[in-house]
């Protein structure tokens, strides 16, 4: 596996994403962190963005100046669906345990994303890939009314909206090829304890994959005829893991968007992508791991995952 310049070949197959960008707030046993930039859509955007272009549709609030800009400044990422209106701009705060296995969400402030209508800019209508980050499903679902014939849409979700809005969630399932969720999330969505039946009665809710993130331990992958596993890299030193499943959605999709069409093989190696860049995401707080990425960074780690993971046959 390579990381493409501009993609392979001389098409270069964006990504459209619809999420949250925001203003997070967070402590771990490491240290803390107050209203710095954040937000799924970020999170996948700049991740992404490593791999092909993306296309960002979002709001903020007038309180997200140009220095919280500046994070998207520079990178293959479009800002024409990102609106600017006034009000305040999305919030969370989150409090991690001492293990950082487990978080607890302290607040959710939807702010501007409570009035937020996605208006698809028409250059992005045609994108073939979709990525739908974490926010209200009913707005997901906007999105896709608004897309023509996508060639491979994915979803994530999260316990926020499997509670809130289980009906708008239900209808935006049928409507996707791949789901990415956290394990607790998908027994939670499932109804089941058990991860594989879980992940059964979620491919029996629309999405033909479901790719389920087990934090420190790894990355499940159920497609129609089995399973694919990746372990997490283990590493010394973790600071924070928000947006680790942002990033890790980031990589998947900006890797199959980068290569253009979604074989087995693939997304196998998608799998692998979104796993290494995770792994830069949990180093520092907040943006900070995934902001300090260079592809020399994410080939070394490309690297460490083969090892980590290759045997010879018995
Ligand atoms: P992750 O750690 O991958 O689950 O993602 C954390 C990010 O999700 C943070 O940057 C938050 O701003 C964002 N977030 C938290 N709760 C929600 C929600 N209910 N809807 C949309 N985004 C959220």
């Amino acid at each position: 596996m390579d990381l493409p310049p501009g993609g392979y070949g001389f098409i270069v197959h964006s990504i459209l994403t619809v999420g949250s960008v925001a203003f997070d707030s967070i402590k771990t046993p490491m240290g803390e962190a107050s209203r710095v930039v954040g937000g799924a859509a970020t999170y996948f955007s700049i991740a992404a963005s490593l791999f092909t272009d993306v296309r960002l549709v979002a709001v903020v609030g007038d309180d997200f100046g140009k220095d919280q800009m500046d994070v998207f400044a520079g990178r293959r990422i479009d800002l024409k669906g990102l609106q600017s209106v006034p009000g305040e701009t999305f919030r969370w705060k989150g409090e991690y345990s001492a293990d950082l296995n487990t978080r607890e969400t302290i607040y959710t402030h939807l702010n501007v994303f409570d009035q937020f209508r996605p208006a698809i800019p028409e250059s992005y209508r045609e994108s073939p890939f979709v990525f739908l980050a974490n926010i209200h499903p009913a707005l997901q679902g906007e999105v896709l009314d608004q897309v023509k014939a996508p060639r491979f849409v994915a979803a994530d979700t999260m316990n926020y909206w499997i509670e809130g809005t289980p009906k708008e969630l239900r209808a935006v399932l049928r409507r996707i090829d791949a789901l990415v969720i956290n394990d607790e999330e998908a027994r939670q969505l499932s109804g089941e304890a058990n991860i594989v039946k879980a992940a059964r009665v979620i491919q029996g809710m629309g999405p033909r994959l479901l790719v389920i993130k087990r934090g420190e331990y790894g990355v499940l992958l159920t497609r129609e005829n089995g399973f694919f596993a990746v372990p997490g890299m283990p590493l010394e030193d973790v600071a924070d893991p928000t947006g680790a499943g942002d990033t890790f959605a980031g990589g998947f999709m900006g890797y199959l968007a980068s290569v253009g069409e979604v074989t087995e093989a693939v997304v196998t190696q998608a799998v692998i992508a979104g796993s290494a860049l995770a792994s830069f995401a949990v180093a520092g707080f907040g943006l900070d791991g995934l902001l300090r990425l260079t592809p020399d960074t994410v080939r070394a780690r490309l690297a460490e995952f083969k090892q980590l993971t290759f045997f010879e046959d018995l």
